[in-house]
């Protein structure tokens, strides 16, 4: 483990909604949608299933994505406006079956609010650390996602679509044609 817990878990949940907004299309079409991916990425908390909390989510995405091509003062800027916006008071809480971790907003703050605020803690974590080489985008061709390489050898180069299965394949299929006689 790179960073706290909540922090890996924090990027990468950030990295996957900045991808609904992704080379695949709308990621988050509706709310029934955006109830799973709250259940994928352990979300708790307030969830109102209603329009308006989709359209708040969804517009938290591009800024988000902002931080994957800033420069480390521009990361600053986009955090701290995140963290004011929102009034966060970080707080050490603990629930469900989770040990202590940061919360900066109530559970009851909305959803889009909590996404901001947690991907914000989480970057505060990385620039601290001095770690933001770890946010990339993928760097299969046709693919624009981001990802968080939170391996130790900073070894990652695919995001989470199957582009790694895509490039294996490819690569695969240009030493076959240059073997042919
Ligand atoms: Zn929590
Ligand atoms: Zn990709």
């Amino acid at each position: 483990m790179l960073f706290a817990h909540d922090t890996d878990c924090s990027l990468i949940a950030a990295a996957a909604l900045v991808n609904t907004a992704g080379r695949d299309g709308e990621g988050l079409p509706d709310v029934t949608a955006l109830a799973e991916f709250f259940t994928a990425h352990g979300w708790t908390g307030r969830h109102e299933r209603t329009e308006a909390e989709l359209t708040s989510v969804r517009e938290l995405r591009p800024r988000l994505r902002r931080v994957w091509y800033a420069d480390e003062d521009e990361v600053v800027t986009i955090v701290n406006g995140l963290l004011r916006e929102s009034a966060a008071l970080p707080q050490l809480i603990r629930h469900d079956d989770e040990p202590y971790h940061l919360h900066a907003v109530p559970r009851d703050a909305p959803l889009a609010t909590r996404m901001a605020v947690e991907a914000a803690m989480a970057l505060a974590d990385l620039v601290r650390t001095g770690e933001l080489s770890r946010l990339r985008t993928c760097d299969h061709p046709d693919c624009d996602n981001v990802l968080v390489d939170l391996s130790k050898n900073r070894s990652r180069r695919f995001c989470d679509a199957g582009c790694g299965n895509r490039a294996a394949v490819t690569a695969y299929r240009a030493r076959k044609a240059a073997a042919r006689p």
